[in-house]
């Protein structure tokens, strides 16, 4: 298969996005024409940036890259594919655990979407070991994140738990 002059889109909460996602989203951007990050809209309560904070940091730090388009979307995941007219997904691979969700989810979006494929980046040894949650956690906890993420998110993050000190 060649994966050149091709869209993908590699959706996710990116609650925030770190320095792993920007790996998978740089190396892709290598691999195809356009990549679409996009921002899932969850209602989860226990989000650390709204959905317009998380879409308005990525934008701004792929601002100068014109293969990376930043977008939202809410619902399923084969139907915004469609509407895009993309269909390749991308996911990062960080471990066992990855895989075992990972799996389960591409298989039931072909399910529900024969003409839709994921493809999987293995993450890089430098980041497998990041994620959103571990992030969620340091700061909740008052550590320092900076190592984990860009400094455009860290300052956004700053802001938010500020205000709501
Ligand atoms: P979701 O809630 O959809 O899992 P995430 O924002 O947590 O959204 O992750 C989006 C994608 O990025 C997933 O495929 C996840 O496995 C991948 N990912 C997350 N962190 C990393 C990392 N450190 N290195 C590589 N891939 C990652």
């Amino acid at each position: 298969m060649c994966i050149r002059d091709r869209s993908v889109i590699y959706p996710g909460s990116f609650d925030p996005l770190t320095n792993g996602h920007i790996n998978i989203i740089k190396r892709a951007s290598k691999s195809f024409d356009k990549v679409v990050v996009a921002v899932a809209v969850n209602s989860s309560k226990s989000s650390i940036m709204n959905i317009d904070q998380r879409v308005k940091v990525i934008k701004k730090i792929f601002k100068n890259n014109n293969k990376i388009v930043v977008d939202k979307f809410e619902g399923l995941l084969v139907k915004y594919a469609n509407q895009k007219k993309i269909k390749t997904i991308l996911r990062g691979m960080r471990t066992v655990q990855d895989f075992e969700y990972e799996l389960q989810m591409a298989t039931s979006n072909n399910k529900l979407d024969s003409t839709i494929e994921t493809i999987f980046m293995v993450a890089d040894a430098n980041f497998a070991h990041i994620s959103s949650s571990l992030i969620k956690d340091i700061i909740k906890l008052g550590g320092s994140a900076k190592e984990f993420i860009p400094g455009a998110v860290e300052s956004e993050l700053k802001k938010i738990l500020d205000k709501r000190k």
